[in-house]
């Protein structure tokens, strides 16, 4: 190799790189990050539409040494099962967060949680949230669930089943990624739910003429519904303003924070996004 040149070992990095990202070598860093706490949680901060608090935060996982992304490890995670241990760890490390707050004696604020729908596999998961909650004396009302719509594609009564439990022990329980897929609004009806998400790429288009009025039924048809609404992806003041206007109630975007980690996050635990 050494006598081929400078060129030869260019060829050979970038094998070298594409091969990393490869699924298997992917696997092996989320199992490698499972025995070394190679994890970490960013949080993004959810805002009251009408007042500019920051009322809440999404957490968001990461791999701490690694630039893989979310949207190349998920679905890797899922293909392996590995989610089902690294679903667990996030929860963990969720209630431990509120549970460190709640010592530090800041007003509490609710976090929310990715779930797949490879983690209904795990049947012992809502035993384990609620142990969980439990040893931390951390309140339920503070975690929120999000599920998407592709948890119902199959065995929809016992998914229904499980989020009444998740419901019944006083979880929060959002929808995730709405306006993408089957987006079915008849969903809505049945299955327990607090709050909608809006996906980024209904809110990308909204400001569209035809889109607005659209958008303005949907957050009015989520509201009859008893149900909260938050747009997700916002990243211009256009949107912000005319989310506003159409009564949507959160936001969560570039346009106010980008997901923090939790030193960042503590600075402006209390801050008002208006002011
Ligand atoms: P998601 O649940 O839809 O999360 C929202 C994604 O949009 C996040 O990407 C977030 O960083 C990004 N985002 C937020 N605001 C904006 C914005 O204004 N503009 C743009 N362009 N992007 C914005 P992220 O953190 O890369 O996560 C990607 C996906 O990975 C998540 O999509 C979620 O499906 C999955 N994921 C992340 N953490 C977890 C986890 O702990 N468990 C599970 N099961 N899935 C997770
Ligand atoms: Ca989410
Ligand atoms: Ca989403
Ligand atoms: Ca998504």
């Amino acid at each position: 190799v050494k006598q081929s040149g400078k060129n030869n070992y260019m060829f050979f990095d970038t094998k070298m790189l594409e091969k990393l990202k490869g699924k298997v070598e992917i696997a092996s860093a989320l199992r490698e990050a499972l025995k070394t706490e190679g994890f970490k949680l960013l949080y993004q901060p959810q805002i009251r539409v009408k007042t500019g608090e920051l009322v809440g935060f999404e957490a968001l996982l990461r791999l701490k040494d690694q630039k893989i992304s979310p949207d190349l490890f998920i679905p890797v995670a899922e293909e392996t099962g590995l989610i089902i241990e690294i679903g667990k760890w996030v929860t963990k490390e969720v209630i431990n967060q509120i549970a460190v707050w709640k010592e530090k004696g800041l007003k509490l604020k609710p976090i929310a949680i990715n779930f797949s729908a490879k983690q209904l596999n795990d049947e012992k998961y809502l035993e384990f949230l609620e142990e969980a909650l439990k040893e931390k004396s951390v309140n339920p009302a503070y975690i929120e669930i999000e599920i998407t719509e592709g948890i119902l594609l199959e065995r929809t009564e016992s998914t229904i089943a499980f989020l009444n439990q998740l419901k019944g022990i006083g979880v929060k329980i959002a929808l995730d990624d709405f306006g993408t897929g089957y987006s079915s609004l008849s969903y809505l009806t049945f299955i327990p739910v607090n709050k909608i998400k809006l996906d980024k790429s209904l809110n990308d288009k909204f400001l569209e003429i035809e889109n607005i009025k659209v958008m303005d039924s949907l957050i009015s048809l989520v509201h009859s519904l008893g149900l909260e609404v938050i747009a997700e992806g916002i990243e211009e003041e256009e949107q912000y303003k005319r989310l506003k206007i159409g009564g949507c109630d959160y936001i969560q975007g570039y346009l106010f924070s980008k997901p923090l980690a939790i030193e960042e996050i503590e600075k402006i635990y209390n801050h008002n996004f208006l002011e």
